[in-house]
């Protein structure tokens, strides 16, 4: 079909190249054209694979969710719009009116805030318990119990779930374990070879790294609920868009080199911290002192991540302070990015708890959780030390 000018509405064939591109190409179509009814009859019976709307596929989607596949040990997994669509997709997507899902009683706050606020209004209820006390979740499953929902790393206090016993308890229980492997990536921790049923991940930390993506991943082990998930997925529209996928392929490439400086960084500057004064405590979980060190050995095996949290003497000036004085760093509630961010659960994440809440967790006016980036390590432990100096004597 031609416009007034004679020209075709819709371009003309990409020229043939004898080449190929070295990069995936950005598939932005929203639709795809087929030859015949006889055609899409058998994409959509699976007879050939084709996409028909990206709604419910595309090709970027496809290569970034192949890859965490891989990296994950599985098939069949999916990308959806955000961290956040991956964890509702695994929740809504798998349960009903009636069921019972217990969470770790520290996953991130808008998994929380689904699990207190959303699944209940939906008739689901839920129950929030410490991931590291199997006897506390033995004690909470029902006969309506579904699922367990947890993070292997909980954020940001950074205790380890005790993963080997929720996994034998739910395998003994016939409910569904559903790790969110964001913190601790594929590269620290494999949630299947340690019992997962459901692996969760937001993109848009570590894997693609840059702070310019938004997206989530989710699978599962089981073939029949990978396909509910991916159902649910595209009927209630939590796909992603090709050029958030795009990105996050781009990213996911150095990601293995990114993880390993950063974390390398991260060891360093957590022993750098806690010999500077002012500083009453350092929870990274590859230290001696960590109250899960031995449990952080066995799950973790030498991968610590990048994430570290550590708390000053001081209450809020000090805190004030310390943002001030830590030049070139972001104070910004996120994570996995190539710069070093800070993160004051008191004023952020976890403002919304009451000062006693926040004590018993630990979390004081003092406690802030960094991500560590890719900066020169000498350099970055010599920002803490001006800005942790910085606090003196201020309460
Ligand atoms: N899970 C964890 C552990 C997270 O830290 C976050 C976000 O910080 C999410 C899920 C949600 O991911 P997103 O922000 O991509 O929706």
């Amino acid at each position: 079909m031609r416009n007034e000018k004679g020209s075709l509405i819709r371009p003309h064939p990409l020229p043939r190249s004898a080449s190929r591109p070295v990069v995936t190409p950005l598939s932005p179509s929203v639709v795809y054209a087929s030859d015949t009814p006889d055609a899409l009859d058998d994409q959509y019976e699976g007879r050939v694979h084709g996409y028909t709307y990206a709604r419910e596929g595309h090709p970027n989607a496809d290569v970034v969710a192949a890859r965490l596949d891989e990296m994950e040990g599985v098939t069949g997994g999916i990308v959806v719009g955000s961290g956040m669509a991956a964890v509702t997709a695994a929740l809504l997507g798998l349960l009903k009116s009636g069921d019972h899902v217990i969470g770790g009683n520290q996953l991130y706050g808008r998994s929380l805030r689904l699990m207190t606020e959303d699944l209940p209004r939906l008739g689901i209820s839920t129950t929030l318990i410490d991931p590291g006390d199997v006897d506390a979740m033995r004690a909470a499953i029902t006969p309506q119990t579904k699922m367990i929902l947890i993070e292997v790393v909980s954020n940001p206090t950074l205790r380890l779930a005790d993963i080997s016993g929720l996994a034998a308890l739910a395998r003994e229980t016939d409910v569904l374990l559903a790790v969110d492997n964001t913190f601790t990536t594929p590269r620290a921790f494999l949630p299947y070879e340690h019992g997962a049923d459901i692996v969760i991940h937001s993109l848009t930390k570590l894997l693609s790294g840059h702070s310019d993506v938004m997206l989530g991943y989710v699978s599962a082990r089981d073939p029949e609920l990978a396909e509910k998930l991916r159902i649910f997925a595209t009927t209630t529209g939590l796909s992603p868009s090709p050029f958030d996928c795009w990105l996050a392929e781009r990213g996911m490439l150095s990601f293995e080199l990114r993880f390993d400086r950063a974390q390398a960084t991260a060891a360093r500057l957590a022993d750098h911290v806690a010999t500077l004064p002012g500083v009453a405590r350092v929870i990274y979980p590859g230290r001696s002192d960590h109250p899960d060190a031995g449990r952080a050995q066995e799950l973790l095996d030498g991968q610590y991540c990048n994430m570290l949290s550590f708390e000053l003497e001081g209450r809020r000036a000090a805190a004030n302070a310390f943002t001030r004085a830590a030049d070139g760093l972001a104070f910004a509630p996120t994570l996995g990015d190539v710069g070093t961010t800070l993160s004051h659960p008191a004023s952020s994440s976890h403002r919304a708890l009451s000062p006693d809440d926040r004590a018993a967790l630990g979390l004081s006016e003092g406690f802030f959780r960094v991500s560590v980036g890719l900066e020169n390590p000498e350099e970055l432990m010599q920002i803490f030390t001006n800005a942790i100096l910085a606090t003196h004597d201020l309460t």
